[in-house]
């Protein structure tokens, strides 16, 4: 017999039963809670003070979006599609493509409402995540080499095949298109123009597709966040990646254990590329939103909207308590934790900043 607590990590084995006791309670409790939650997670996301906050889902298949949907996501703020591609031996064909991002869409769709944003990011492989049909030379730092984008500006037949599958899959759903990894203006205005080749080659076979489509990019490289200013006009809307954003400003890799205290999102660097981000998307009258694993830390959320996000997409299950977690605290006192924030010494001053902010609210 195994014991396991989730939140803490610690397995037992054969545990006493004053263990398995207090384990039962522990579930029981978070059972309750989570209940409790899910009570009021179907309601539009308002702070206690009126401000609206658009709240999504992050999800990588049909499973992800109907749990989106039951936890009370307003739709998709990020679908990974690197699924599609990671568990085969040969590259999915465009069909194969278009039935899969179908299949999510109708799972988002369940109550019949399809109209529901679902932002698709293109591929987001190479580096450290191999493709076997894809032969690619060893990179010394796969971190920084050809990922995401940029494999697919070099591997134009995959990306072309993609983006024909996104647009025909979003007929009669409301996609929006985004670009990972984007570092330079060059990169988004070449798979803008590849987005609309596909829309004029589906054309001219006649074959129905989704046009026009909103197209944004995520930030998660700081010079992107640092470009955001000279980016904008030229897109839609920005997401920004905090997992990525955060290992490249910080020289720090993602899932190093030993470098957690580093690569701890709430830094203040990271947290001043966000707000110069936000800055630039208002001036151009785009919005901006965060699917990064920060927007769906409890503390994390209110840190964002503080800094002026508009969307927050996370894992379905963590939807719930962010959204009881906005309901109890005033955009204003957010600003004003935020601002706090950006001149901190740390993560971990900021951490307990936000402690302190949140402490008795929920
Ligand atoms: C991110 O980098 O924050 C992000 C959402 O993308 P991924 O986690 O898929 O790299
Ligand atoms: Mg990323």
């Amino acid at each position: 017999l195994f014991a396991l607590d989730g939140f803490t990590g610690d397995v037992w084995v054969n545990p006493a039963e004053k263990v398995r006791q207090e384990i039962r309670e522990k579930r029981e409790g978070w059972l309750a809670q989570r209940a409790k939650l899910m009570e009021t997670s179907q309601a539009l996301c308002v702070t206690r003070d009126g401000t609206r906050v658009e709240v999504v889902a992050n999800v990588g298949n049909a499973a992800d979006a109907r749990a989106a949907l039951r936890n009370g996501a307003e739709g998709v703020g990020l679908l990974r599609t690197e699924f599609l591609y990671l568990t085969r031996e040969t590259p999915p064909t465009e069909e194969d493509q278009v039935r899969s991002l179908v299949e999510i869409a109708e799972g988002l769709a369940g109550d019949g409402k399809q109209d529901r944003p679902i932002v698709v990011r293109t591929l987001d492989v190479g580096g450290d995540k191999d493709l076997p049909y894809i032969s690619m030379p060893e990179e010394e730092n796969p971190f920084l080499g050809v990922r995401a984008i940029r494999l697919s500006l070099k591997r134009e037949d995959l990306f072309m095949s993609q983006l024909r599958a996104i647009l025909r899959a979003g007929e009669g759903f409301n996609f929006k298109i985004m670009f990972p990894m984007v570092a330079n203006l060059s990169e988004v205005l070449k798979a803008r123009q590849m987005l609309e080749s596909a829309h004029l080659a589906l054309e001219k076979e006649g074959i129905a597709h989704q046009w026009p489509v909103e197209t944004g990019i995520m930030i998660e490289v700081p010079a992107a966040a640092m470009l955001a200013d000279a980016i904008a006009p030229h897109v839609d809307f920005f997401s920004v990646g905090t997992n990525d954003l955060t290992q490249y400003t910080m020289a720090a890799e993602r899932g190093n254990p030993d470098l957690a205290e580093l690569a701890d999102a709430t830094h203040p660097a990271v947290l001043r590329l966000i707000q110069q981000v936000v800055e630039a998307a208002h001036a151009n009258d785009i919005w901006v939103g965060v699917c990064g694993e920060l927007a769906g830390d409890q503390m994390g959320a209110g840190l964002l909207v503080g800094l002026g996000v508009d969307e927050l997409s996370m894992n379905a299950s963590t939807i719930p308590q962010v959204k009881a977690m906005m309901r109890a605290v005033d955009l204003s006192e957010m600003q004003t934790v935020s601002k706090e924030a950006l001149t901190a010494s740390g993560a971990p001053a900021v951490r307990d900043l936000l402690r302190e902010f949140l402490e008795g609210r929920v």
